[in-house]
């Protein structure tokens, strides 16, 4: 059986995020003194032993090998000693990152060339495009989540959510509460708990609209709000536009209400210096209300605007930047807000960093969350592939992205 090294053959050299289950540090493996990302998942706290968001990470991220997709090293823990008497802590050794999509958007002042939005929307969909194949669905694409080497190469990470799905059980129940609310897509919006891996390409075309047209698209203050913003620019849904739709728990959130058309087009052009007609067409296509006819993956990468000038930059092109990442960058401005004096202009909007809701009651009408009973019962924790019936959220309801 092989040995599991301990966290004292590696230097900390300082954090770079604060994730859901700890912290987050660059490190150097002394061994090979290569720079590596330690993920720290915290032991202490947890009722039900090692967190299910870590073992389904572990999992996935073991078995796949693509450019696009951040790399796994090893699994390794802190040395048992009198003081921590066992409840030390287990660290997932990733290929460190020296920017994540977030921080960089910072650091960049959003001031990208099409060509270099081209080249990162790519990479993104080509990692998506392999862990759809792979029948595994990301379920929390958002800028911190993209990781960026200063090779240019863009990366998924963080598959804590992820989970694994069967083409051929369509009518399989997970939890809806998944996808930070920013990113979330409309039929998780509605509470829909039988989808796809569609909802990652919502995702994508949010982070598109985002990089083009320099401010988050659907920028939702709780549920409610979100389901307005999404609808207000998008159209309200109803069974013409999107079948079934009238089907979904929270369907009655938008009945009785004025019906909106879709304005997805003219809102986009007025941004026409970077959103071309190829973009739009494009966004159009990855934000489509309805998850059937919304862009894959495949045929995304496929679309006229990665083929037509200005042409993706080879990620080698692509300028070099400081170290960013979304930690980082929010600290440095919050510390720059405390300074007196500090000037705030610049900076991107703070709410952009807001996360996801879980709690609705400060939410005028807002649709309660799935409960994870909602979700089913009894369900596969460990998302292994092909498992029929339903998916459970943890009991400390953690699930939920922030
Ligand atoms: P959690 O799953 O606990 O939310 P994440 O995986 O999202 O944690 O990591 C939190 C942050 O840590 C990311 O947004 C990113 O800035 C940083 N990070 C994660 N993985 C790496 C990596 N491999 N290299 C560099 N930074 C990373």
């Amino acid at each position: 059986m092989p040995t599991i090294r301990t966290s004292d053959e590696f230097d900390r050299i300082g954090q770079v995020g604060e994730g859901t289950y700890g912290s987050v540090y660059k490190a150097k493996d002394r061994l090979t003194s290569e720079l590596v990302a330690m993920k720290k998942i915290r032991l202490t706290h947890e009722k039900e032993g090692f967190p299910i968001t870590a073992i389904r990470e572990i999992k996935l991220l073991r078995d796949m090998d693509h450019e696009n997709v951040v790399k796994l090293k090893e699994v390794v823990s802190t040395k048992e000693t009198t003081h921590n008497k066992g409840k030390g802590s287990i660290y997932i050794v990733f290929e460190f990152m020296d920017h994540d999509l977030m921080g960089l958007m910072d650091t960049a002042k959003m001031d990208f060339k099409v060509e270099q939005i081209k080249c990162f929307t790519k990479q993104l969909l080509a990692g998506l495009h392999y862990c759809h194949k792979r029948g595994i669905m990301h379920r929390d694409i958002k800028g911190s989540n993209l990781l960026i080497n200063n090779a240019g190469i863009l990366k998924l990470g963080d598959f804590g959510l992820s989970r694994s799905f069967n083409e051929k059980d369509i009518q399989y129940r997970y939890t809806n509460r998944v996808v930070t609310l920013w990113y979330r897509p409309p039929e998780l919006l509605l509470g829909a708990v039988v989808y796809s891996e569609k909802i990652d390409m919502w995702g994508v075309g949010c982070i598109m609209a985002e990089l083009l047209i320099q401010r988050p698209l659907f920028p939702g203050k709780n549920e409610k709000d979100q389901m307005e913003k999404v609808f207000a620019i998008c159209g309200t849904p109803n069974e013409t536009v999107w079948p079934g739709c009238s089907n979904l728990p929270y369907f009655n959130m938008v009945q009785g209400k004025e019906a909106l058309p879709d304005r997805l087009q003219h809102h986009l052009s007025k941004h026409q210096g970077k959103v071309s007609t190829a973009a739009s067409d494009l966004l159009c296509k990855l934000l489509h209300m309805d998850p059937t006819k919304r862009m894959s993956a495949g045929d995304a990468l496929d679309h006229d605007w990665f083929w037509t000038d200005p042409m993706p930059c080879d990620p080698s092109c692509l300028p070099r930047y400081p170290s960013s990442h979304e930690f980082v960058t929010k600290k440095r401005r919050q510390e720059g807000k405390e300074m007196p004096g500090a000037q705030p202009g610049g900076q991107p909007d703070a709410k952009r960093h807001q996360p996801a809701h879980n709690n609705h009651s400060n939410s005028k009408g807002a649709p309660p969350a799935a409960r994870p009973s909602e979700a089913g019962k009894g369900g596969d924790r460990h998302g292994g592939k092909g498992h029929a019936g339903h998916e459970r959220a943890p009991a400390n309801g953690s699930w939920r992205p922030r």
